[in-house]
């Protein structure tokens, strides 16, 4: 016991350090003992005379402590509360079971990515989704790169380059982060050009944009806006009959693609792929992570020649995506071979589809726990919210659902700090829990909650907010 701290040989000699060395390896251990030691001298030195005693255990504690936070995963496993079912900064769809087992069995092993077993010659790795898509979709050809962005990108770039594509302005959409219609067509060496107003756009619009240098026609499916009132679009096959009177192809961006019609679910009606395809329209470019519930892809698919110059683009070399997302989506599509039990099978289908009333009984389920937990510092009650698709998806339809809706005790003025300490509390659980905070509540929306034995397992960890007198602990 000392004042001054002890050497990094003294420390890494300790047991309980000697055990961390098993665990972690030396380097990282030893790395830990320098910054704990170097931390120690800094509060000696401020500490003055009245310095803490650095002990060996304290030291070796501190150390402990440290490895723990270093090893934790940064991407770590949350419980999405948020009411968005389709949440990009989640992560977005989650896989079905079959997809999860695909990717592993995938991971584990050689796989015949680009191998054809028949002939021992070098394949194609598209040709395992293949002809899920042309049964899903009706389309010639499919191929399929590593997200809905760099579908468009290619198939501009492909289609397009140094050439002029037209498109209306209703359409000039931004779809979030830096994805938007106009940068895109620049940085895949297009030249856009506009057409109609941002309310109405007619079919002699793109006629008379027509001209030597048009490469193709393109319309953008406007998945996270709506624009209602005096308006009008083109519809897909006046705009194919318009492009294949010209010699040109015509493009669609088609964002979520759902495969299925959703009306079937009860949900509303979104374009399909194979809609398109039947109106004419020769490529169409649409998301695996959004309706569709399959991992992060962006899938083209349409007429062969379109796919077969896409192929040999360069650029798809550079996006392609790999064996484990193949493995994915592959289970994924079949799925779909099945629709009777695809909502029970699907994650993302599952969720949107939950009835509210058993959302409710969710929540009356776990009030008694919740309040317990959070006796003394929040009042629980079960409120009726509104969730929805999430990801640009059908973004005009919120799905009715339910919430544990929490409101912190205490005087009101300070009621906005509560809050939003609550929802930190929350998100500093084990599994972080992702709810919403409006009102001056925070809402847990449970449309998504699978694994309630799971949240109920946490709840006393649920620290009381820092700085807040106290009457009792958590429960
Ligand atoms: C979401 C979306 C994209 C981008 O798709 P990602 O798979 O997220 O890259 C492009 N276009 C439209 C219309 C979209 O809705």
């Amino acid at each position: 016991m000392s004042l001054r701290p002890p050497s990094v040989d003294v420390v890494l000699r300790h047991d309980a350090v000697a055990v961390l060395v098993a665990q972690h390896g030396r380097p990282r251990v030893a790395d830990a003992i320098r910054e704990e030691l170097q931390a120690a001298r800094t509060a000696l030195g401020s500490a003055g005379g009245g310095a803490q005693l650095v002990t060996l255990e304290r030291i070796a504690a501190g150390v402990g402590a440290r490895l723990q936070e270093f090893a934790r995963s940064s991407l770590r496993p949350v419980f999405n509360l948020t009411g968005v079912v389709l949440h990009t900064n989640l992560g977005r769809a989650l896989l079905p079971e079959v997809a999860v087992q695909a990717m592993q069995d995938a991971a584990r092993q050689a796989v015949n990515i680009e191998f054809e077993l028949d002939s021992g010659k070098r394949g194609d790795r598209d040709r395992h989704l293949e002809a899920l898509l042309q049964r899903l979709t009706g389309a010639e050809q499919a191929t399929v790169v590593n997200n809905n962005a760099a579908a468009v990108l290619l198939a501009l770039n492909t289609l397009g380059q140094r050439r002029e594509v037209i498109l209306s302005r209703g359409e000039l959409i931004e779809i979030g982060g830096e994805f938007r219609m106009p940068e895109i067509m620049k940085r895949a060496g297009c030249k856009l050009v506009e057409v109609g107003t941002t309310n109405r756009t007619h079919l002699k619009d793109y006629e008379q944009a027509i001209g030597p240098k048009t490469a193709l026609i393109m319309k953008v499916h406007p998945s996270n806006y709506e624009i209602r009132g005096f308006t009008k679009t083109v519809d897909e096959a006046s705009l194919a009959g318009l492009a294949h009177r010209h010699a040109l192809p015509f493009v669609s961006d088609l964002g979520s693609g759902t495969l299925l019609d959703l009306r079937q679910w009860g949900l509303p009606h979104e374009p399909t792929p194979a809609e398109l395809i039947k109106a004419g329209v020769d490529l169409v470019t649409f998301s695996g992570d959004k309706l569709l519930g399959g991992p992060q892809a962006g899938l083209l698919v349409g007429r062969g020649e379109l796919i077969e110059r896409i192929r040999r683009n360069p650029l798809k070399r550079a996006l392609r995506v790999d064996k484990l997302r193949i493995a994915a989506l592959e289970a994924v599509l079949r799925l779909y071979e099945d629709p009777e039990r695809l909502a029970q099978r699907l994650p993302i289908l599952r969720h949107m589809t939950r009835k509210p009333a058993e959302i409710e009984t969710q929540a009356q389920r776990l009030l008694p726990a919740v309040a317990r937990a959070l006796a003394g510092q929040a009042r629980v009650a079960v409120a009726n919210c509104e969730s929805e698709a999430g990801s640009g998806s059908l973004p005009s339809d919120l799905l009715s659902s339910f919430a544990l809706a929490i409101t912190p005790e205490g005087d009101k003025r300070k009621a906005t700090a509560r809050v939003d300490a609550l929802a930190r509390a929350c998100r500093a659980l084990p599994v972080p829990v992702i709810g919403r905070v409006r009102d001056g509540k925070l809402y847990l929306d449970l449309r998504c909650l699978d694994d309630e034995a799971g949240l109920l397992a946490q709840l006393g960890e649920l620290k009381p907010a820092p700085g807040e007198p106290q009457g009792s602990g958590p429960g």
